[in-house]
């Protein structure tokens, strides 16, 4: 009788997990110790819409992503501070990355006013700051904005500059991910132009605006050799320097001070339902994630830590214990 109690207990629970949405099993992220050379979530959305597929995120899973991260005082960072290393995280919190794929409408949507919709991605951030005033979202949009509508810069061809303004003005990054999604590797004879004319595009809005970031279509590579071309060159008289190249490797990113980080392959997570909900579990392994010692002038890691650190100089003091 009672193993048959326990038994019907254990399938309960089972049932119960497995019908769980992902933050019933995600714990509060508490306590963890500093770690500056721990990695970085740089997740990647894609479409926020009604379900959750390989490339879409559902509204509802967004809000609950970005609420979670709130809740547990994740701090968000702008791609410069990423690049610069110069982080400017509150002690004990974990910077991340949000970065957005494809410049589809769903993340961005207005009415026919110019109103936001609170329905897209944009509207759905612009609510939550609403509902926690210290929220400050930042993230990279990752724009192609020669390709088939409604991917060609946020559909809506009379709100194309109001977005880029707006993005602009509320701290996030605008880079490039090609003009129309080419794979590099099919179209490698059109890196460069690929490049320049999601840039170009962009400049007929922001006429003085520069990217520095190429997110690869699909995390396609080109071959090795035609690789130092994703950093620089030139296209009919314009040119180009990538300082940073992102994957979609689904994998935690190092942090630029530690001696693996490669900025040819900056690894990004999937900010699917898959993808967050490994990443939560992964996270709350000690030992994984950066946290921040508060202080953007000093480098705090374990003392088993210090073999890990990059070898070209690094302006910091390091504190190790
Ligand atoms: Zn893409």
């Amino acid at each position: 009788m009672h193993s048959l109690v326990n038994f019907k207990f254990r399938r309960l629970l089972i049932l119960l997990s497995i019908s769980l949405p992902i933050y019933a099993q995600a714990k509060p992220i508490s306590n963890l110790p500093i770690n500056e050379l721990g990695k970085i979530p740089i997740i990647t959305y894609h479409k926020i819409g009604e379900t959750d597929t390989e490339y879409s995120r559902s509204r509802e899973g967004f809000r609950k992503d970005l609420i979670y991260f709130i809740e547990n005082k994740f701090h968000f960072l702008s791609l410069d501070e990423f690049t610069s290393g110069n982080i400017q995280a509150p002690k004990g919190s974990i910077p991340i990355l949000l970065t957005f794929d494809d410049s589809s409408i769903s993340q961005f949507e207005m009415d026919k006013n110019g109103k936001i919709l609170p329905t897209s991605g944009i509207g759905i951030i612009e609510s939550l700051k609403k509902k926690y005033p210290y929220f400050k979202p930042k993230g990279v949009f990752f724009v192609t904005p020669g390709a088939k509508s409604p991917n060609d810069l946020f559909g809506q061809k009379e709100f194309k500059k109001a977005k880029l303004d707006y993005l602009l003005a509320n701290g996030y990054d605008i880079e490039n991910h090609t003009l129309w999604h080419a794979n590099l590797k099919k179209y490698s004879s059109k890196i460069e132009e690929q490049i320049v004319q999601c840039e170009q595009f962009v400049q007929k809005f922001l006429p003085n605006h520069k990217m520095t970031s190429l997110a690869l279509p699909f995390g396609i590579y080109p071959n090795e050799s035609e690789r130092p071309r994703l950093l620089k060159g030139s296209y009919k008289g314009q040119s180009y320097k990538n300082i940073n190249i992102f994957d979609y490797s689904n994998r935690f990113s190092f942090v630029p001070e530690h001696k693996d980080f490669d900025a040819m392959h900056i690894r990004r997570i999937h900010a699917n339902e898959a993808g967050i909900k490994r990443m939560l579990v992964e996270i709350q392994k000690p030992g994984i994630a950066f946290v921040s010692d508060g202080n953007p002038s000093t480098i705090t890691i374990p003392k088993s830590s210090l073999g890990l650190l990059r070898k070209k100089s690094i302006n910091k003091k390091i504190l190790s214990y």
